[in-house]
């Protein structure tokens, strides 16, 4: 029996691995247009590769996949962040977590990673051809019997044309995990502030998110940014990335900000605005929302605030809105929201719906997840539930 995995990056080489484990009789080819495989592997992480995540901070998988949360749930009962783990571990591969949940090789080297893919490629006998561009679902499934499709995000539609003439519904690719310019001078002077929580939301939506934020020379990033644009890739790129946004400073509600402000006014009335930071604002920070507030007045004293001043002091604080102008790339991380649609699958086991013996894992599929580890461990899930679906087929290997 002969089984294809198109593409040599994560997924495709999880998949041939475990199924050689699975089914050492079975020959195993990756063809990989690129020249060189694990492409992203290596520059993950900032050369660290993230490469899952403990979920001990994740109440809701919809909160870290908005896309493909669903049947991560029913795959993960298979194969899931522990088994990925330990999957590593059992493979010679120390790992070690941060307090936030992220897991990474111990070596803090993504090449720890690279280097076992290719020494358990190796001694599967794994064939590997680079250079190589599938273009023909039915040539493949013609020379082969068993065809996994693990061909990473597409940018444009046109890249999954091939699998859209096979039947496959395609979702329309748009990138998610990106970075917001703002066209604020006097915000973006703030370069470099962090705000440790604010809730950042699109108005008008429901697309909101939370976490810290980073004011950059361009914009907004940060967490709280990612997770913005990954909850509305599709919707801010139907805007063209030019929408209003409105912040949150102190992730609070309205009323318990303001009697935050009345608290300070009662304490220290002779002390000047600008002296006393409500909600752990950073000071300059302070400075511009007061300016942008009260323009002259924030020079006064808080006992000379009156009530018209302090509702605009709380509106600026918790609504802060600007307008969007354009998206930029996060340390050149981004991953595809969109690719074949999940209900071109069948969920059980990652088969086409259209096309038998045809299985599909990894980004190439309609998921994906927020910074974390959590696109490596989609890849790792999607790639480890084919592998057993085909050596399922093949008891006898
Ligand atoms: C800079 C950067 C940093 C990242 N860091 C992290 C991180 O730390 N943690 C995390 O969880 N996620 C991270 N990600 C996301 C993660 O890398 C991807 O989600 C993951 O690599 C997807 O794996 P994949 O195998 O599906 O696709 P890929 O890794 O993209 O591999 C697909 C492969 O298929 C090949 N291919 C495509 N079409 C064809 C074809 N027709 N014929 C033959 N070959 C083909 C491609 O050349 C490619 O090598 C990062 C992404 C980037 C860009």
């Amino acid at each position: 029996m002969r089984t294809v995995v198109v593409g040599g990056g994560a997924a495709g080489f999880f998949l041939a691995i475990n199924l050689k484990e699975m089914c050492p009789a079975m020959d195993v080819t990756i063809v990989e247009r690129g020249q060189r495989v694990l492409r992203k592997v290596e520059v993950s992480g900032g050369g660290r590769c993230n490469c899952t995540n403990t979920f001990d901070h994740v109440s809701d998988l919809q909160q870290v996949y908005p896309r493909g949360h669903r049947l991560l749930k029913r795959l993960f009962r298979q194969f899931g962040p522990r088994d990925a783990y330990q999957w590593f571990e059992r493979h010679g591969v120390r790992l070690t977590t941060q307090t936030d949940g992220c897991v990474f090789p111990a070596s803090q080297d993504a090449h720890t990673i690279i280097n076992l893919f290719l020494a358990e490629a190796r001694r599967h006998h794994i064939n590997i051809c680079t250079g190589a561009d599938a273009t023909s679902v039915a040539q493949l499934l013609a020379d082969y019997d068993y065809v996994c499709i693990c061909t990473g995000g597409s940018p444009r539609r046109e890249g999954l044309q091939w699998l859209a003439d096979v039947g496959h519904e395609i979702v329309d690719p748009v990138p998610s995990l990106f970075t917001l310019s703002i066209a604020d001078p006097a915000l973006t002077a703030l370069m470099g502030t962090v705000v440790e929580h604010v809730q950042v939301l699109l108005p008008g939506t429901k697309v909101k998110a939370d976490g810290p934020l980073l004011i950059t020379h361009w914009g907004l990033s940060g967490p709280a940014t990612l997770r913005l644009s990954s909850y509305g890739a599709r919707l801010l790129s139907d805007h063209n990335y030019q929408m209003p946004l409105a912040v949150n400073w102190t992730a609070r509600r309205e009323p318990a900000v303001l009697d935050e402000l009345y608290g300070i006014m009662a304490q220290y009335p002779q002390k000047q605005l600008t002296t006393i930071r409500p909600c752990g604002l950073p000071s300059r920070l302070w400075d511009y929302l007061l300016a942008k507030t009260l323009g002259e007045r924030s020079q006064n004293r808080w006992a000379n605030l009156n009530q018209k001043e302090l509702n605009r002091l709380v509106n600026t604080l918790t609504n802060d809105t600007y307008q969007t102008a354009g998206r930029a790339a996060f340390k050149d991380e981004f991953v595809t929201c969109g690719g074949v649609a999940l209900s071109s699958v069948n969920p059980a086991n990652l088969e086409s719906r259209h096309q038998p013996r045809l299985y599909f894992a990894g980004e190439v599929l309609d998921i994906d997840g927020v910074t974390g580890g959590f696109n490596f461990q989609a890849a790792w899930t999607t790639a480890y539930t084919a592998a057993t679906a085909i050596s399922e087929c093949n008891h006898s290997c």
